[in-house]
């Protein structure tokens, strides 16, 4: 038949290719690293779409980071000549954005609502524990960021939280104070995304249906790592559940691999995947065996060091492969000649063996490794780069422009109006900020609109900073993305201050790579080009029409109220009037979701550094693993329980995995880590590696380190957990933005006649006046003033504007 001829089908294994073609039903795919779990599943929809079985819209597929989604996407279009827009393909996160601002009158949201990151969250904690005296020693505003989080993981609201003692009632009370913040400065924090999309589906019933309907390909990568939320979010969209058992109309299909869940410690569930199988009846469980990807050196090690962990469900990897080179460890005498000895080799693969920068990583367990490794690069001039660092968006000059751009959106964001009311600094002291939080609370307003009852010269300065933001917004009112952009960075001083700052020339270029970073949002990362998700026809050209009444199931009633089309990077395109969101709140969505993996330097050829966490579901052609020690791997903070210590041997696991071709291991005697120089004696996981694959470089030593000290004050607590993306703090590397997919280069644009100044008649709005343009062709939008609603901006493709002359 034609399915099987496919050739996208060829190349896969029999196991895989019964995993590809499935007929419909829900299924487990449960197998081991490398042995092709994304591949199959990108593989699956491409069969899916080129086999008539499904549309692009009743398809949703979760991966693990946006990396990966749009690894999924670019596949997906080079398989196939499909329009990859209007799929929904995403992290949690980036699909809760997606769904929260197509439906935020429903979520209770402002339809531009802002994205809390992980900072910004924690400076809204703090701000509310100094406006109600929390005793910050007893409860650590750290540590309620944690409570909060970890209580959204669970779907619990406030009264959701069983409370035993007075230390918890405090935290509940704390919660809820928080959430009421929040909701007053329409803002979302990270696992607010994730737990308001899932009330969303749970409280509305015509929209679950919808969505039930409409999604009957639900598939999700890396499903031994989603929590108990996500897994309860995947049900509300595959079905209804009665009696213990989901009734589902379509199929979904949950991959994963039991020995690389290692975010427990973040609300993961490996028991979601006993919990799949049972309440969805699973009939069809495949297993993968056969690894693709590394020699097998490396995979055997990999093998023997799992096998030292009790509770696993138990699956095989072998490879065709040879043995390929040894695994090469290295014992120094000081971290700082660990690292010379990684730059060594790593010169070496690039010179004598024709290995590419890019292709080689260093891995390690906690962040603070990274610097001496780092200096080492540098200092040799080897380009590299560090995922999971500083984000762009996460510098501080860039969250300033960035606060006083979401002002000109939203003027009651307090968080924003905190951070940006007195930087550059304009005179106004601490104690000025607290008789305006005072006057605010009692009010019950934000502090935008409490500036007024501030008296004396405080409270003139208060209130030329809220005038100088409403000149900003009127002026920049018609302006495009990098208009408005500029302004606010010359207006609000902030281009002037570091001007005058000695390390400021850095950040001026920083804020420019702002301008660019918005001027590439509109015109090809995402907002243009993404703007208008239309269904598509068989040719793949986009229809006019929205999914709904597309449907996948004509005979199926169609919900009363028309849905909005989704587009992946804004939002929403109202159907009914072609209302879109603002290009500046899309990008602040993107900012706030985006994990940093398009840096302005994304396109060099350099050696990626990460952590061991942020690596899963990667692939090099050698992977170093530098700080291989008791205490830092296996983690201080993980020793003492045998799960802790199950989970660390994943994450070796995960990491071994990660190697094509080569693989280094290395230790150090002495380490200076947190301004302490410390003995260390080497990994454990050493001692459960097969000999047979390894090759020392430095004679082996029986523990130099043995004569450390025990317990001695130093300690790893700060390095713990949780201390950076894709280590751990939430939204690590869960929270990127959408794909972006590369689309093929669009027709010419049909030509619409408007320009700014045209006068226009829209059917519901009346007559407007167009402000401004952006956008090309059929995701061209306007902004266009209507006297009696106000400012809007339109999809042309859908709004049906007339040129009144
Ligand atoms: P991980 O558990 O690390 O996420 P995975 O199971 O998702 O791994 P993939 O990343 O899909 O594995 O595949 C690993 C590598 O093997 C990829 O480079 C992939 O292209 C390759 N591969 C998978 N299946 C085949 C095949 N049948 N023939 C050739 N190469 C394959
Ligand atoms: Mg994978």
């Amino acid at each position: 038949s034609a399915a099987s001829d496919s050739p996208l089908l060829a190349n896969l294994n029999e196991e895989q290719l019964a995993a590809v073609t499935l007929p419909a039903g829900h299924a487990l795919i449960l197998a081991g690293a490398g042995s092709g779990k994304t591949r199959v599943l990108t593989t699956r929809i491409a069969w899916l779409l080129q086999t008539g079985q499904a549309t692009p819209a009743s398809i949703l597929a979760v991966t693990f980071t946006n990396k990966a989604a749009k690894e999924m996407s670019a596949r997906l279009s080079a398989m196939l000549p499909v329009n990859v827009r209007g799929m929904w393909i995403g992290t949690f996160h980036g699909l809760c954005n997606r769904l929260l601002r197509a439906h935020h009158q429903a979520a209770g949201l402002p339809q531009s609502f802002q994205i809390l990151d992980t900072q910004d969250q924690l400076s809204a904690v703090k701000r509310l524990c100094k406006q109600h005296n929390v005793d910050d020693e007893r409860f650590p505003p750290k540590q309620l960021q944690y409570f909060i989080a970890g209580c959204k993981e669970e779907g619990q609201r406030p009264g959701d939280v069983a409370v035993h003692d007075p230390d918890t009632r405090r935290k509940v009370e704390f919660y809820q104070l928080y959430e009421e913040q929040c909701q007053r400065e329409g803002v979302v924090d990270f696992g607010e995304l994730m737990l308001r999309s899932y009330e969303l589906l749970r409280d509305q019933p015509q929209l679950r249906a919808h969505y039930q309907r409409r999604f009957q390909h639900i598939l999700v990568d890396e499903f031994q790592d989603t929590n108990r939320l996500q897994y309860a979010w995947l049900k509300q969209l595959a079905g209804d559940e009665v009696g213990g058992l989901m009734q589902a109309r379509g199929s979904v299909i949950a991959v994963g691999d039991d020995d690389q869940s290692i975010y427990a410690f973040r609300g993961a569930r490996v028991g979601n995947m006993a919990d799949f199988v049972r309440e969805f009846d699973v009939q069809r469980q495949i297993k993968l065996e056969q690894n693709y990807r590394s020699f097998s050196n490396i995979l055997d090690s990999a093998n023997a060091l799992i096998s030292h962990n009790s509770r696993r469900l138990g699956k095989n990897l072998r490879t065709t492969q040879g043995p390929g080179e040894p695994v090469r460890v290295y014992e120094s005498h000081t971290d700082l000649a660990e690292a010379q000895w990684i730059v060594d080799e790593i010169r070496q693969l690039v010179k004598n063996d024709g290995f590419a920068r890019q292709e080689i990583a260093v891995l390690y367990r906690s962040n603070a490794q990274s610097r001496v490794i780092e200096t080492a690069l540098f200092n040799a001039g080897v380009p590299y780069r560090v995922y999971g660092g500083l984000r762009f968006f996460e510098r501080a000059e860039i969250k300033h422009a960035l606060a006083y751009l979401r002002l000109l959106e939203n003027p009651h964001d307090d968080t924003s109006f905190l951070r940006a009311v007195n930087f550059p600094p304009r005179g106004i002291g601490a104690r000025s900020i607290e008789v305006l939080q005072d006057a605010a609370r009692s009010a019950g307003c934000s502090l935008s609109d409490a500036v007024t009852a501030v008296p004396g010269k405080a409270g003139a300065n208060l209130g030329a900073f809220v005038a100088k933001i409403e000149v900003l917004r009127e002026q920049t009112q018609g302006r495009n993305l990098r208009q408005i952009i500029e302004a606010v960075l010359e207006e609000s001083g902030l281009i002037e201050h570091y001007r005058n700052e000695k390390e400021g020339a850095d950040r001026i270029e920083n804020l420019q790579e702002l301008v660019n970073a918005g001027e590439s949002f509109v015109t090809q990362e995402g907002f243009g080009r993404d703007a208008v998700a239309l269904p598509l026809d068989e040719h793949g050209q986009a229809l006019r029409q929205s999914p709904v009444s597309q449907g996948i199931d004509p005979s199926q009633p169609l919900l009363d109220e028309v849905l909005p089309v989704l587009q992946p990077a804004a939002g929403i395109v109202d159907i009914d009037t072609g209302e879109t969101l603002s290009p500046l709140v899309a990008f602040l969505t993107h900012a706030a979701l985006e994990a940093g993996d398009n840096q302005a330097q994304a396109g060099q050829d350099a050696v990626q550094l990460m952590t061991v966490h942020a690596s899963k579901g990667l692939e090099f052609d050698a992977v170093f693993i530098g700080g291989m020690e008791e205490g830092l791997f296996p983690h201080e903070n993980a020793m003492n329980d045998s799960g802790g210590l199950e989970e660390e041997r994943r994450l070796m696991y995960v990491a071994i995995t990660r190697a094509r071709k080569r693989l280094y291991l290395s230790h150090s005697q002495t380490r200076m880590l947190h301004g302490q120089t410390r003995f260390h004696i080497k990994s454990r996981f050493f001692d459960e590696l097969p000999e047979s694959a390894l090759k020392w470089i430095t004679p082996k030593q029986a523990g130099f380190g043995s004569f450390a000290p025990q317990g001695s004050g130093a300690g790893y607590g700060s390095a713990g957990y949780g201390g950076g993306r894709g280590q751990g703090g939430w939204g690590g590397a869960k929270t990127e933005t959408f794909a972006s997919p590369p689309v093929p280069p669009q027709k010419a644009a049909p030509g619409h006649g408007l320009s700014a100044g045209t006068a226009v008649f829209h059917n519901k709005f009346g007559e407007g006046k167009v402000l401004a343009i952006e956008g090309t062709g059929d995701d061209a939008r306007a902004q266009v003033n209507f006297p009696r609603h106000g400012t809007k901006w339109l999809a042309l493709a859908i709004a049906k504007l007339t040129i009144v002359d």
